[in-house]
């Protein structure tokens, strides 16, 4: 063991897992997809960390627009102008999401983007209901712990009064049921209406969705799904939001997740591609609508390191990036590669179970047998098997995270055709190794 992981174990509390059993690589540094340790060993970042590296490790561009901001004005409260701040919310306005015409509200990270999202809904609309679902995340902090459907909000109960949660539609889990994509959309939203009159409409502020639900297993709302939810809350003057902190800037081909649905959301939450996490950066972006209200009517959000110019001038320099390597077409390209190398996996391994992807957001599902059991199923809670599996992705020069049995197969959205097959090659040795240890 050497001094890093020594110190890192001693004073360091890793996210999300035991801490005892606890012997994560040390990364010394990085580059466009690979992470280096220090023993020089390469892992292929097949998750971009947390899905936020979108433009790959140790861009140039980014690292010293940030460094030129901290030499001219390392920070200025959010209530000043300043220059990256208002030229980042002008791109995002104008050209990342021109149809909601509306501005932004800049937070440090995901979960406060989507905490800020709850009391600007509140506050317009003067209702105090939230809906969202069971499926989603939304974040660690109180309030997005609470908006969070799936098991990381247990740990923020007893929930907030009025937070309601609805079943997110898994098509591919009900086909059985319902053959026809567009009837099991109309029986969601039949279903999804009842709920509203149930819970009383006038009380309902807003409804959170993920466009595209991400960690919990890239699951892609059936067709007229999103258009369906839209009336709703049209019908209900309950405020859409949208949250694209996983999906945003170009990771299921767009620039965000809402616009491949022909829909526009009253809200939008991003964070992560927007910087790449070089810096931590997040936003709430509103309507127009909402926007205009809030010139009569005091704006209630304020955070002391929101809006940071160090922060923006990364995401300025980033959404440039995007354009400057034409990440739209690159995605375009390489999503359906990847699709098809998913696909493929399930011919060769019984632990290669489902497989789900849009653009680069993509899963594998690990399983045990040809009936699709997840391969950690039974009393294997919290998992060894998992953990062992996640050793054999470090083994084999892999980097990714997983919930539950999903293993996030989404690069940085700058991989090349060469390295996504290397990819893939180190993939079918972890899924070898599974076969032969943990299915029948
Ligand atoms: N919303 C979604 C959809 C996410 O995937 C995440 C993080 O993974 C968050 C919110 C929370 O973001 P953060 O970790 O920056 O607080």
């Amino acid at each position: 063991m050497n001094r890093i992981n020594d110190l890192g174990r001693k004073y360091n509390l890793f996210p999300l897992v035991s801490q005892g059993d606890y012997y994560p690589p040390a990364v010394i540094n990085a580059e466009g997809v690979f992470l280096f340790d220090d023993k020089g060993k390469e892992y292929i970042d097949l998750s971009s960390q947390f899905v936020n590296v979108n433009l790959g490790h140790g861009n140039k561009r980014i690292v010293s627009a940030a460094e030129k901001q901290l030499e001219t004005l390392p920070y200025i409260g959010s209530k000043f102008a300043s220059a990256p701040v208002s030229e980042l919310a002008s791109v995002i306005s104008c050209e990342a999401a021109p149809e909601m015409k509306g501005k932004v509200f800049f937070t440090l990270g995901g979960a406060d983007a989507n905490e800020n999202a709850l009391k600007i809904a509140k506050s317009y609309t003067g209702r105090y209901k939230i809906f969202s679902s069971y499926s989603s995340y939304h974040g660690s902090t109180y309030g997005a712990g609470n908006l969070t459907g799936e098991s990381r909000r247990f740990s923020t109960e007893p929930g907030i009064p009025g937070f309601i949660k609805f079943f997110y539609p898994e098509y591919f889990r009900e086909k059985e049921y319902f053959p026809d994509e567009r009837i099991y959309s109309q029986y969601c939203i039949k279903k999804l209406e009842e709920q509203i009159i149930n819970e009383n409409p006038g009380t309902i502020a807003a409804l959170f969705i993920e466009t595209v639900i991400g960690s919990n297993g890239v699951i892609v709302p059936p067709e007229g799904y999103l258009k369906g939810v839209r009336a709703l809350c049209t019908k209900y003057g309950i405020v859409m939001v949208c949250d694209e902190v996983m999906t945003g800037f170009f990771r299921t081909g767009s620039w965000f997740a809402y616009q491949n649905a022909g829909v526009n959301p009253d809200i939008v939450t991003f964070s992560k591609g927007v910087t790449c996490s070089y810096l931590p950066l997040g936003g709430v972006l509103v309507s127009g609508k909402i926007a205009e209200h809030f010139n009569s009517n005091p704006f209630p959000c304020t955070l002391t390191n929101g809006a940071h110019p160090v922060s923006c001038a990364a995401g300025l320099a980033a959404v440039k990036e995007y354009k400057r390597l034409e990440i739209e077409n690159k995605v375009k390209k390489t999503a359906p590669l990847m699709a098809d190398k998913l696909k493929k996996l399930k011919e060769k391994y019984i632990s290669a179970g489902p497989v789900r992807s849009m653009g680069l957001l993509g899963v594998l599902e690990l399983v045990k047998d040809r009936n699709n059991t997840p391969i950690n199923s039974g009393a294997d809670v919290p998992s060894k098997i998992m953990t062992d599996i996640m050793n054999m992705f470090y083994k084999y020069g892999l980097s990714t995270y997983h919930t539950r049995n999903m293993i996030s197969v989404s690069p940085p959205l700058i991989i090349t055709e060469e390295e996504l097959d290397e990819a893939f090659v180190r993939i079918e040795k972890v899924l070898q190794e599974a076969d032969s240890k943990y299915c029948v």
